[in-house]
């Protein structure tokens, strides 16, 4: 049997209007492999089997990672998994109030039993709820973020109140849905902005270091 998630990739990224489907030769082991390749013909570094368990900070501001006993120095970070991840990472460093809101994102059993029954009685006119017996909700942590009524709202910004740490994540892409192709979108914007910082704030530290302010 052949991984859906390994065959197809949404489509909106070839045509603004309408999705399309396409298969990625290779899959997306292929894809990731010839990223790493261009990184590093760039230049770059990839690093895998590194989970992050802390940000350093130094006067408000993100300054690298550690993982395990290795510490990765950084002028940003950008923070890619589900908010809730992201929220543990952040706690030391930000108000409650915002990691709360990272983790304020998530359904419990009955939510979503509740969620489905219109959807399933819009598919199945005849459809009620006392036909059901017994429900069983299977979980896969983090693999989907879950749209709520009103969840524009919910979004967090990509700037955070940690000082040069980004997050982009498929939750922040509504009214999309997940999908590889918003995640290279997502990348790529994430990628400008952060560069367009960055050169912003050497300007004007070198503005400043000749005014001698
Ligand atoms: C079941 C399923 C099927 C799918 N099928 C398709 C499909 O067919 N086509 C399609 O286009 N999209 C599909 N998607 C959606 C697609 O997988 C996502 O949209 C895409 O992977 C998002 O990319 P991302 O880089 O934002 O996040 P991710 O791919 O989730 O990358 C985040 C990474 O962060 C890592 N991470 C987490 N915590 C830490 C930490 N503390 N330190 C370091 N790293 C950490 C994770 O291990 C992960 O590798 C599917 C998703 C699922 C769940």
């Amino acid at each position: 049997m052949l991984g859906r998630a390994d065959l197809w990739v949404k489509g909106r990224a070839y045509r603004k209007d309408t999705e399309q489907l396409a298969h990625y030769r290779g899959g997306f082991a292929a894809l990731a492999d010839q990223l790493k390749e261009y990184i590093e013909l760039k230049g770059g570094q990839v690093i895998t089997d590194a989970p992050i368990k802390e940000l350093i900070a130094n006067a408000g501001q993100v300054v690298g990672v550690r993982s395990g006993d290795i510490t990765f120095h950084a002028d940003a970070v950008i923070a890619t998994p589900a908010l809730a991840i992201i929220a543990n990472l952040v706690e030391p460093h930000v108000s409650a109030d915002y990691t709360q809101r990272l983790r304020r994102i998530r359904m419990s059993d009955e939510d979503l039993l509740e969620y489905t029954i219109p959807y399933l009685q819009e598919m199945f006119p005849a459809f009620h709820r006392n036909w059901i017996l017994k429900y069983h909700i299977w979980k896969a942590h983090y693999s989907q973020p879950i749209v709520e009524r009103r969840y524009s709202r919910l979004i967090p910004k990509k700037e955070t109140p940690f000082q040069g740490l980004y997050i982009a994540t498929m939750a922040q892409i509504y009214p999309e849905d997940r999908g590889t192709n918003y995640a290279v979108r997502e990348g790529r914007l994430i990628g400008k902005r952060l560069i367009a910082n960055i050169s912003k704030k050497t300007i004007s530290e070198s503005l400043c270091e000749r005014h001698d302010v």
